[in-house]
């Protein structure tokens, strides 16, 4: 999957952890998991090596397919 930068949707081809870095932008943004239903943060959840998603506001877990990915600039 390419992970495209919010500012300028060219492709951000360093990564490290959730963390992209943007060469045309010079910037870092940090990706953050989204619940497809309301839209807040959503909860990483790591068990045995597979990664689940939980929303806290009465979605449950969300499978890794429905999750909207966003990337918000990293001061
Ligand atoms: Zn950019
Ligand atoms: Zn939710």
């Amino acid at each position: 999957m390419t992970s495209l930068c919010p500012r300028c949707r060219k492709a951000m081809l360093w990564r490290e952890g959730d963390r992209f870095y943007c060469e045309s932008c010079r910037r870092v943004y940090q990706q953050i998991a989204r619940c497809p239903e309301c839209e807040h943060p959503l909860e990483k959840l790591a068990a045995c090596g597979a990664v689940d998603y939980f929303c806290q506001h009465g979605y449950g877990l969300i499978s890794k397919k429905r999750i909207v990915l966003k990337y918000e600039e990293v001061a």
